[in-house]
């Protein structure tokens, strides 16, 4: 960083300002969270200055020994880590990981089903503004008015339109999912069942949820949100699914060039990190910190979508209080939290403004918080929501405390 400092003074000052808010902030965007320095030192690498089209031993550019090496910890680390026999650490994104299996498993025109992004699934699970929903007929299924994933629904649907590909997996979802019964549907219609676990990656890998790996034909994550990587994609399956190299040419070269090889070297070192006894105690934490939040909002009288959390996110109801999740948003932002407007099923308001935010504990997690300290963060935002030109001095002291009490990279 004292390079760009030296070089780059305008681009060094907006980095600066970052720092800053990172450190001053209580982070509660669910997909957000904090790497190590070792994660940050190997982005931050000369892996980025090579080129390393193809998989380790077999690609199309010289000079390629040192990454081979690079590549195949991650890849062994991954298979370690989740239990499988096959995993691709080149996606760019979780985005570009699911675009890969679509290109590998089905064709344009294909019937997929995925969760609907109204009731928590996401954009590349099917919406229309996303290629998913361009190139292939979606039909989407949804969670109950309990809020918890409607399975007889979904049977019902499955039997009766008989899609090729069905995806599990949500980015607005509190509650366990149960991969199972997502198989035993995907079977009983004669359709391939992909998980995109990128929310839930790390608590899998800890064992704080079942794992997708012995019940889906193809496994997709990120590796940034609970798993704590560099951003980034993965793509992993078992034995059963034998046709690997469909996903390796999916990948490379379908719709991806050269792999970025130092986020590679990262996400390396993230496994080797996750594969560390210590990582399950983070995990653990992550969702004792959610149930502690999930809480100390209901008794302030919150409404939790589907009355709390199983992971390490919740949605919060904001009708009762009088607010939209737009403008909820913006009060708690007053006194420097950050979270994000998230639609609540069946929502009355349109995606822009939403009924509700969505709140998750990774990031704060990694900082060292724990569960009394989700109840000041509850607290906080119970007086910014209930009047914030009266209480923001009030709420700012709760987020200082907690900022200062647990710094970022010291
Ligand atoms: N899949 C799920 C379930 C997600 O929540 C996200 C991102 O939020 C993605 C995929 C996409 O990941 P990326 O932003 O790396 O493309």
């Amino acid at each position: 960083f004292d390079e760009v400092v030296g070089f780059d003074t305008e681009l060094a000052e907006a980095i600066q300002k970052e720092i800053g808010r990172q450190e001053d902030h209580i982070e509660l965007i669910a997909s957000e969270n904090f790497v190590s320095k070792a994660v940050m030192a190997a982005m931050g690498s000369p892996l980025t200055n090579k080129y390393a089209e193809g998989y380790p031993g077999k690609r199309y550019y010289g000079g390629c020994e040192f990454v081979d090496i690079a590549e195949n910890l991650a890849i062994q680390r991954a298979k370690e880590l989740f239990g499988c026999t096959y995993a691709n650490v080149q996606s760019h994104s979780g985005a570009q990981a699911n675009m890969a299996v679509f290109f590998a498993l089905i064709k344009p025109g294909d019937t997929v089903m995925g969760m609907n992004l109204a009731h928590g699934g996401h954009l590349t699970h099917g919406s229309p503004v996303n290629m998913s929903g361009s190139y292939f007929n979606i039909v989407p299924y949804g969670v109950n008015d309990e809020g918890f994933i409607d399975y007889e629904e979904l049977e019902k649907i499955a039997l009766s339109v008989k899609p090729k590909l069905i995806v599990a997996g949500a980015s607005a979802y509190a509650r366990k999912i149960d991969f199972k019964r997502f198989r035993e549907i995907a079977d009983a219609a004669g359709a391939y069942l992909m998980v995109d676990m990128a929310h839930i990656a790390g608590l899998v890998a800890a064992g704080y949820h079942e794992s997708p790996i012995p019940y889906a034909h193809v496994t997709t994550t990120t590796t940034h949100k609970t798993l704590r990587g560099p951003r980034g994609g993965m793509i992993l399956s078992s034995a059963e699914f034998a046709e690997e190299h469909k996903l390796n040419k999916a990948v490379f070269p379908g719709i991806q060039g050269g792999p970025l090889m130092h986020v590679i070297a990262a996400k390396a070192v993230c496994f080797k990190e996750a594969l560390d006894p210590s990582f399950k105690v983070y995990a653990g934490n992550i969702i004792e910190n959610a149930q502690a939040l999930s809480k100390g909002l209901t008794e302030r009288g919150f409404q939790i979508v589907s009355g709390g959390t199983d992971n390490h996110l919740m949605l919060v109801d904001l009708q009762n209080k009088g607010v939209t999740g737009k403008e909820a948003e913006k009060l708690l932002d007053a006194a420097n939290i950050t979270c994000n407007k998230n639609t609540i099923p069946n929502d009355p308001a349109s995606p822009f403004v939403t009924s509700g935010i969505r709140l998750g504990t990774p990031a704060v997690t990694t900082r060292g918080m724990k569960a009394p300290d989700m109840d000041v963060i509850a607290e906080a935002i119970s007086l910014l929501i209930a009047d914030v030109d009266k209480n923001k001095a009030e709420a700012m002291e709760l987020v200082r405390s907690l900022t200062e009490k647990y710094p970022l990279y010291k």
